[in-house]
């Protein structure tokens, strides 16, 4: 039975919804004591989990318990911030006698970081590079437990749950097909109420940065957060990383606040970005001994966007680090096994706090959720939007579809993902990186 939902996940093409993208097959195929649902949500201003949580709780319940007989795990747990009562209270009314148990999460970020919420929810620390699994811990995103529920009903992934949020005329979350553009999610969503903006892509603090409204949904996109083109944040993004070295360069004074609020630092792993703004320093020889300290970071951004009372870039200069380290095959490992910093309660990053550091508080509105989205006249869907091989196509152009078809099969004994048609028409092109499909009028 086990092995039938792992089949039928992997035939619908789950895979992570949180941003990781990483095939839930894979996760379904281990053996572990503990699921846990991540609806932590901690990216300012995107609400899709809260509002997904909220109206689809009896699915994400049903994926979790499904990931549950999979696995053979025996603790299920749902973490998700306790100031989000109304999705409490929805889950508190499928969950009764269910034996599966609520994590009430502070308002902190990153609390959906998985070590940090591993930690929070069994009080086991990943060991230092390890993932979930090394603890007996699989962790899956509410969405993609959503979808495990629907995979196992015969529905593949065709959709993507998103929030379209700040400067638009009514913020909403929706279902889109995959492959949409993000100029028709805008328009959904009333269009931008400011000329010359610019988008942040899936996040404020760990998401991309478009000005393409030709950019389409994937499997992991969050949403769309609008933005003034002239922002601060906007500035902040759009550095060069010559730009970011010589403004480090000079200006670090080692005051080591980005290394003191780090997450994973707190948490006791051996992350140390003001050890690594040292590297800027060394353009001939020894940067090495510097890259080391950014082995584990996760990307999270707090160094760069909250903590560095200078404005500098420690998360970019950990990137670079982790780059070059990957370039010249060399690693780093932590010996010690990873303790708890005393301070790491107090020191934990409100997200209040975060919304003025990062001067959005104004653009804070809920992003309610309807139905509706119009069928898109075409779309363009990604053969890699997920960890591993691209996904290799099965149709032709010419041939017509209807919504759930197969288009691209996991390439053989490879880690992957298959991909389905979101809409239904005419397959317009078969590119070496995307599929393009003209809606039946
Ligand atoms: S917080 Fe900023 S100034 Fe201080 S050590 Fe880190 S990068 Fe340098
Ligand atoms: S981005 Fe900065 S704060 Fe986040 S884990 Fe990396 S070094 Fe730590």
């Amino acid at each position: 039975m086990s092995e039938q939902i792992a089949e039928k996940i992997k035939l619908a093409g789950v895979v992570g919804a949180g941003g990781g993208g990483f095939p839930t097959h894979v996760k379904a195929q281990s053996q572990v004591d503990c699921i846990l649902a991540n609806g932590a949500e901690c990216e300012p201003l995107i609400h899709k989990d809260v509002e997904l949580m909220t109206h689809h709780a009896a699915g994400v319940l049903v994926g979790l318990r499904l990931m549950m007989q999979a696995t053979g795990a025996t603790r299920g747990i749902i973490g998700i911030k306790g100031k989000n009562s109304r999705t409490l209270q929805a889950f508190r009314e499928v969950l009764a006698g269910s034996g599966i148990e609520l994590l009430e999460l502070g308002d902190f970020y990153p609390a959906g970081d998985e070590y940090e919420l591993v930690q929070l929810a069994i009080g086991r620390l990943i060991p230092a590079g390890g993932i979930p699994l090394d603890v007996g811990c699989v962790v899956c995103n509410v969405e993609t437990l959503f979808n495990v529920s629907k995979a196992v009903n015969g529905s593949p992934v065709t959709h993507k749950f998103v929030s379209v949020a700040g400067l638009v005329q009514e913020p909403k979350s929706f279902w889109v097909p995959i492959g949409t553009s993000y100029r028709d999610l805008l328009a959904f969503a009333g269009g931008a109420t400011v000329q010359g903006f610019a988008l942040l892509t899936s996040g404020v603090l760990m998401g991309g940065l478009s000005r393409n409204l030709d950019e389409v949904v994937t499997k992991t996109c969050a949403g769309l957060i609008v933005l003034p083109g002239d922002h601060y944040l906007i500035s902040r993004k759009t550095r060069s990383s010559g730009e970011m070295n010589r403004i480090g360069k000079s200006a670090c004074d080692q005051c080591t606040a980005c290394t003191e609020f780090c997450p994973r630092y707190l948490l006791g792993y051996d992350i140390q970005p003001h050890k690594v703004m040292r590297s800027l320093g060394f353009t001939a020889s020894g940067a090495e001994y510097w890259n080391n300290y950014a082995t584990y970071c996760c990307s999270c951004g707090l160094c760069t966007l909250y903590a560095c009372p200078e404005d500098l870039f420690p998360r970019e200069a950990c990137e670079q680090a982790k780059n070059t380290m990957r370039e010249d095959g060399k690693s780093y490992r932590q010996t010690k096994a990873p303790k708890l910093h005393s301070m790491k309660n107090y020191r934990r990053i409100p997200t209040k706090s975060l919304l003025r550091r990062l001067r959005i508080g104004k653009y804070e509105r809920e992003t309610p959720f309807v139905e509706g989205f119009p069928d898109p006249a075409e779309i363009s869907i990604p053969l890699q939007q997920h960890i591993g091989k691209p996904a290799i196509p099965v149709v032709q152009p010419g041939e017509t579809v209807k919504i759930g078809d197969l288009l691209a099969e996991l390439p053989k004994d490879s880690l992957g993902a298959r991909i389905h048609a979101p809409l239904a028409g005419q397959i317009a092109a078969v590119a070496d990186d995307h599929i393009r499909i003209i809606a039946t009028p």
